[in-house]
């Protein structure tokens, strides 16, 4: 008997599944690639929303947690992932240079907005220079998936296969699927949610985000963000990412030529460097109604978990949410409401 069973392994579902390592819990894992959202995300984490200034729900609050989950992951593979690098924010008036003081004197924002800086950066003008944004970064989280999933198939600990909803037995102290009992299963399946019979009836919009890889021989050592980012790719010297597009009605993880031309429209009035693209990328960001994680309980099954709803922040909430939710289950602590699931009567 397994103590858990994980569906689904982005960065929601590797969370879980480092709690439980931590706490001595076993489990497996099934996860079918159907979903690309965590393998595709430029993995940046940045407690501010650079379109208002204004702090994103939480975030700074969750980042130090999250950011010690991330080092564990470091200490455990003696590898690195974490990429601390801060966001020049390009401002495009006096009206937003105005925003960004009056902004950076709250006391939330403090350890992050940065006074205004005119530095020179290869290929990106600024008239009205750039807020720095600091403690901010890159966490790799494909490479995380990556090296842990080697690990588990090894442990024979992960399953490259679909989960069959149809096959979950559940009874009152464990549920079984295939033949494999466990005490507790959760579904952390990012936009694949739809599908699960369990839980498809919360609202998971879902908000396709595409991404072009660049080469430059430009030298730009930020992230630097306006209708677009750029950012290093912290893997390939000379690469970087431009992203994102927000798209609500294609649900398909397929690049498409529409936003390869809106985002190089955009990276054109970003930066007049030459530059290729070598590779575009899409995936669905698992996003909610009221822009707020799902997590808890089923309503009937008490042994049947969800663990979903990351949005277009996963690498700060995921930690912080698997944690909330293994609170929940093992020492019965309440989620907060804004995260619980019983909020969708
Ligand atoms: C273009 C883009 C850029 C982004 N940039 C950032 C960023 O810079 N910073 C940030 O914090 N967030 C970013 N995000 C958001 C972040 O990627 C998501 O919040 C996060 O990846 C969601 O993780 P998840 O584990 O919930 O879902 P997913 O990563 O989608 O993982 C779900 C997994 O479940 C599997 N699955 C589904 N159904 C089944 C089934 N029936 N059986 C077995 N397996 C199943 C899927 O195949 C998948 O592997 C970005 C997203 C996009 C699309």
């Amino acid at each position: 008997m397994y103590h858990y069973i994980i569906v689904g392994f982005g960065v929601a579902g590797y969370s879980f599944a480092q709690i439980l390592e931590e706490n001595q819990r076993n489990f497996i894992i099934f996860d079918n690639q159907s979903q690309q959202s965590t393998r595709i995300a430029g993995g940046m984490y940045n407690p501010v929303i650079l379109k208002r200034f204004t702090p994103a729900w939480q975030a700074a609050e969750m980042l130090p947690y999250a950011l010690l989950q991330w080092k564990k992951t470091e200490l455990k593979f003696q590898k690195r992932y974490i990429y601390p690098i801060p966001i020049y924010r390009k401002l495009a008036s006096i009206a937003e240079q105005n925003n960004w003081m009056v902004a950076s004197d709250k006391p939330v924002m403090r350890d992050f907005m940065q006074p205004i800086s005119f530095e020179k950066i290869e290929g990106v003008n600024s008239d009205f220079g750039f807020g720095i944004l600091k403690n901010t970064g890159i966490v790799n989280l494909s490479q995380i998936l990556d090296d842990t999933k080697k690990l588990l198939l090894k442990k024979k600990l992960f399953f490259e296969t679909n989960f069959k909803y149809q096959d979950l037995k559940i009874y009152p102290d464990y549920i079984e699927y295939q033949g494999i009992k466990a005490k507790n299963i959760v579904f952390a399946e990012g936009y694949g949610l739809k599908k699960n019979p369990f839980f498809n009836r919360l609202p998971l919009t879902g908000t396709k985000g595409e991404m072009l890889q660049i080469e430059t021989t430009a030298n730009i050592p930020y992230i630097v963000k306006s209708n677009v980012f750029m950012a290093p790719d912290v893997t390939q010297k000379g690469k970087y990412y431009i992203g994102a597009t927000y798209n609500w009605e294609d649900k398909s993880n397929r690049p498409t030529t529409e936003a390869r031309k809106h985002l190089e429209e955009k990276l054109r009035q970003l930066f007049t460097g030459k530059y290729q693209v070598v590779h575009q990328k899409a995936g669905i960001r698992p996003t909610v109604k009221d822009r707020r994680p799902l997590v808890g309980k089923h309503p009937v099954y008490s042994n049947v978990f969800v663990l979903n709803g990351m949005g277009t922040r996963g690498v700060i909430l995921a930690p912080n949410m698997a944690k909330a939710l293994w609170k929940q289950i093992e020492f019965d602590i309440p989620l907060l409401e804004e995260i619980d699931i019983k909020r969708f009567k």
